[in-house]
C-alpha cells in the first residue's frame, strides 16, 4: 500500500521537485493539496484548510509541508496530532522553539516527522564527510551567492522578519557544513545587511570557531543575494594535515554536486536530493523513527543573536 501524502503549499518546491518526484516512487501516492490561493494540481482536489482535507480524506497518512517556515509548525503540529507522518521543508520552522516542539508532537503520537535539508542528500557530502572525519578543521570557506531576483521572483515573503532574507539560500551551505564538518562549529562573530525597507538581511558574512582548530583558523562563510551573473555556491573545507576539499553545488545547471580534492576533481553526483529526500522519509515510516536533524537552524538562530546589524540600500524587486 502507498503511503498517502497531502501536499501542503503549492509553491514553486512543490511543482518543482515534490510532486514529481512522488510521482515516480511507487511507495507514495498524492491523494490532495492545501492551498490558501486555490491553486490546484491535477488529479487531486484542493483543501483550503487541512483539517478539511483529513476529514474529507481519512486514509491520509502523511503531510509534505511546502510552505514557508513561518506557518509550518502550526500546520505540523494539527497533522502529527491527526496521527499522520511529517515532512518539512527546509527550514523546517521558524525558531529553534517550535522544532522542539514539533519533536515532542512527533514522540507523543508515535509518528515519523523528517526535517528535509535538501542539500545534505548528495553523495559527494557523504564522501566528503568520510574524508574529513576525526580530523580538526584548518580552513573553511564559504561562499554562497545569487540573485533574490532570479531565484525568488515576486516572493516577498522571504523579506518578512522569521523568514531569514538570504539564510533562506544560506541554510542550505550550513545544513551541508553540518552535515560534513568534522566537530561542531560554533558562531563567533557576523555581519548582517538588512536593506533599509525589509525585516531581513540581504547578506551576511559569518565567523566560527570549532573545537581543535586553530585560535587564528579561518573559518568564515559569506552569503549574499545580490549576485550578479554567475551565482556561486561553493564550500571550501580543509581538514588539520589534508585533505583540501572544494564542494561545488550546480543545482540549477542539470543538478549536480562536485568534489574536488587538493584541487583535482574527483567525484560529481547528479542531484538526486528530493529522490533521496523521500527514500529516507519512506524508510523512516517504515522504520518507526524521525529524523529531525536542529543543526543547520541553530547555526542561523546564533547568527541573529551575535551579529551585528548593517543598514544598507532599500531593495526593491
Ligand atoms: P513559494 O513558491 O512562495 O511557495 C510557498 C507556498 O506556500 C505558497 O505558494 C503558498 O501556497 C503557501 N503558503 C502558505 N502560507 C503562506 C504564507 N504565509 N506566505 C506565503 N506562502 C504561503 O516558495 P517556495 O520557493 O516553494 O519555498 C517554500 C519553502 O521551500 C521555503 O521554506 C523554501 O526555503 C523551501 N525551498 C525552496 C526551494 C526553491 O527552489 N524555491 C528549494 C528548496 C527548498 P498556496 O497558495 O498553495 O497556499
Amino acid at each position: 500500500m502507498p503511503i498517502n501524502v497531502l501536499l501542503v503549499g503549492v509553491g514553486k518546491i512543490a511543482r518543482d521537485q515534490h510532486i514529481p518526484v512522488m510521482a515516480k516512487d511507487a511507495r507514495f501516492r498524492l491523494v490532495g493539496v492545501v492551498s490558501s490561493s486555490g491553486a490546484t494540481v491535477e488529479g487531486v482536489p484542493t483543501f483550503a484548510t487541512q483539517a478539511q482535507a483529513f476529514a474529507a480524506l481519512p486514509d491520509i497518512d502523511a503531510v509534505a509541508n511546502c510552505t514557508p517556515p513561518g506557518p509550518r509548525r502550526a500546520y505540523a503540529a494539527e497533522a502529527l496530532a491527526a496521527g499522520k507522518h511529517v515532512l518539512l521543508e527546509k527550514p523546517p520552522t521558524a525558531t529553534i522553539s517550535e522544532l522542539r516542539d514539533l519533536e515532542r508532537h512527533a514522540r507523543a503520537s508515535g509518528r515519523t516527522l523528517m526535517t528535509a535539508w535538501h542539500a545534505q542528500h548528495n553523495e559527494s557530502l557523504d564522501r566528503a564527510r568520510a574524508l574529513l572525519a576525526g580530523k580538526p578543521l584548518a580552513s573553511l570557506n564559504i561562499q554562497w551567492k545569487e540573485n533574490v531576483r532570479i531565484w525568488h521572483p515576486g516572493q516577498d515573503w522571504v523579506w518578512d522578519a522569521g523568514n531569514f532574507g538570504v539564510f533562506d539560500p544560506g541554510i542550505n551551505a550550513l545544513s551541508a557544513l553540518t552535515k560534513i564538518a568534522p566537530s561542531p562549529l560554533f558562531v563567533k562573530s557576523a555581519t548582517l545587511d538588512y536593506p533599509a525597507n525589509r525585516q531581513t538581511p540581504v547578506a551576511a558574512t559569518l565567523h566560527f570557531s570549532s573545537e581543535g582548530a586553530a585560535k587564528d583558523a579561518s573559518l568564515i562563510a559569506e552569503f549574499d543575494w545580490l549576485k550578479e551573473g554567475d551565482h556561486v555556491w561553493r564550500i571550501d573545507i580543509a581538514a588539520k594535515g589534508g585533505p583540501a576539499l572544494t564542494l561545488t553545488f550546480m543545482l540549477g545547471e542539470g543538478g549536480i554536486t562536485k568534489l574536488a580534492i587538493d584541487g583535482v576533481p574527483s567525484f560529481q553526483n547528479e542531484s538526486t536530493e528530493y529522490e533521496r529526500i523521500y527514500d529516507r522519509f519512506a524508510r523512516a515510516i517504515e522504520a518507526g523513527e524521525s529524523l529531525v536533524d536542529s543543526a543547520p537552524l541553530e547555526l542561523v538562530a546564533d547568527a541573529f543573536l551575535v551579529g551585528a546589524r548593517r543598514e544598507v540600500a532599500a531593495f526593491a524587486w
